[in-house]
């Protein structure tokens, strides 16, 4: 039993000290894996250590004063990371946020007292929106400001290096053959590698980098090809961050989103642990190599962040569909577009007899302006946004009111044979198609489940 002067009383003394846990119910080929699960600091990630690390040497270098203000250009993990810390300490906190960031994660930050600054995400470094240029401009003209810039601030590694590595160390009986790591600011993979090159210099250190990025590149001794784009978040990069220290890694493994997602995944379904995208990117590395193996060894990974993050991404089947990364049957006709298919039960519906006001309460959850209105099996009308205002526009008590009274009749249905031409025409008249096959009806095809085909068959 803990003893209650052993209580903390700060969340900060929390930050660190993260469980390790054996994969068992994977194929890791001749090897053990285990895996590291930084999603347990309080701020639910990776960046809580560095975040704390990087807080502490600026007041102990004393460009930190109480009440003092930190900068930073992220919308990651670093930010939330920042934030916990800045709250307890009471630091202001101002962080730049390109603009094409996910509503989730600035409100996350909003949330967590962070200031945010939007800035174009359409600019490149050296431009005064460029988000990492416009961070240190506000740093540099705010009095009592600095700037945290993680992929520079050499307290980003050491959080790891005094942190994260001895830890695994210990934990492992100071055994371990192998860390495999992804890159961001490089703050874990430089972090790590230091710290083993003393203590155990044959220990190897393995790259997971997403398809796309450079630095699996940097790694392998090749001449880094162009720069892609990947869904995975946190790792992976266009530039070699500064306090990047590559020279102990052996190998690296580019990893594709889909890889990546399946393999995230497989660890929830399989060992059940909820984890990110670029734990998905770590373990598809980490099984590989672990395969590849002739001897057992034991092989240590991370788990950065939590996949409660990702649940309406990687971890939403119809996201993944609309991606292109699960494969439903092909029918070869209009079934192929519906992202929600009726006969799956997952289209959203609403029946004739509803009211007006659980019309409205299911648009909203669903995020939908318009519901088809069934009877049975069979479309009967289709009621928008329009419809449902002009009916309560003069009188708000008609949210009593059945469907039935406010939607449009008469609706135009397309067969699943129709040519995708015809799903323009019914787009110019302002509509989405319906689709019905021998009056069952089969699904919506809206002029975004268009565009997501087309995009699919270019890729
Ligand atoms: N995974 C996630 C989800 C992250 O947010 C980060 C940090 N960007 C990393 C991995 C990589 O960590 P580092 O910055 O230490 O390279």
């Amino acid at each position: 039993m803990q003893n209650i002067s052993e209580i903390p009383k700060s969340l900060l003394s929390l930050i660190g000290n993260t469980p390790l846990v054996e994969v068992t119910h994977l194929d890791t080929g001749p090897c053990r894996l285990f895996l590291k699960l930084e999603s347990a600091n309080p701020g639910g990630s990776i960046k809580d250590r560095p975040a704390l690390s990087m807080i502490e040497a600026f007041e102990r270098s004393g460009q930190l004063q109480p009440g003092g203000t930190l900068v930073e250009a992220t919308a990651g993990n670093t930010g939330l990371g920042l934030a916990l810390v800045a709250a307890a300490k009471g630091y202001r906190l101002i962080l730049v946020i390109p603009d094409k960031m996910s509503r989730e994660k600035v409100f996350h930050l909003k949330a967590m007292g962070a200031e945010v600054v939007m800035t174009r995400s359409d600019v490149g470094k050296g431009h005064p929106d460029y988000y990492q240029d416009r961070a240190a401009k506000i740093a540099a003209e705010l009095p009592g400001a600095v700037f945290v810039n993680q992929f520079a601030n050499p307290a980003n590694p050491r959080a790891h290096e005094t942190g994260t590595a001895p830890e695994i160390w210990e934990q492992m009986g100071r055994d371990v053959d192998a860390v495999v790591c992804g890159v961001g600011s490089a703050g874990t993979l430089t972090g790590i590698s230091r710290f083993f090159a003393k203590a155990s210099p044959q220990t190897e250190i393995i790259l997971a980098d997403p398809a796309g990025s450079i630095l699996v590149d940097v790694v392998e001794g090749r001449p880094p090809g162009q720069p892609g784009s990947w869904l995975v978040e946190g790792i992976g990069e266009d530039f070699i961050p500064e306090i990047a220290d590559f020279s102990r890694v052996s190998r690296g493994f580019a990893i594709t989103d889909a890889q990546s997602f399946a393999a995230a995944r497989e660890l929830l379904k399989k060992e059940g642990i909820l984890a990110g995208s670029s734990s998905g990117t770590l373990l598809a590395a980490a099984l590989r190599y672990c395969r590849e193996q002739s001897a057992a060894k034991r092989v240590v990974s991370l788990v950065p962040d939590s996949g409660n993050k990702y649940l309406s991404k990687m971890f939403n089947d119809f996201w993944m569909t609309d991606q292109g990364f699960i494969e439903r049957p092909r029918q070869g006709d209009l079934r192929d577009l519906i992202s929600r298919r009726h006969d799956e039960g997952a289209a959203i519906t609403i029946g004739r007899d509803d009211t007006l006001n659980t019309a409205y309460a299911r648009m909203k959850l669903y995020d939908v302006s318009q519901l088809p209105v069934l009877d049975g099996l069979k479309v009967v009308g289709i009621i928008d946004e329009s419809d449902l205002l002009l009916a309560v526009f003069a009188d708000r008590r008609h949210f009593a009111n059945p469907v039935d009274s406010a939607m449009s009749h008469g609706i135009q249905t397309l067969s699943p044979n129709a040519p995708l031409s015809e799903l323009l025409s019914v787009f110019d008249q302002g509509h989405v198609a319906v689709v019905v096959e021998d009056d069952r009806f089969l699904g919506l095809i809206t002029r975004i489940d268009l565009i997501n085909h087309l995009r699919r068959k270019v890729d």
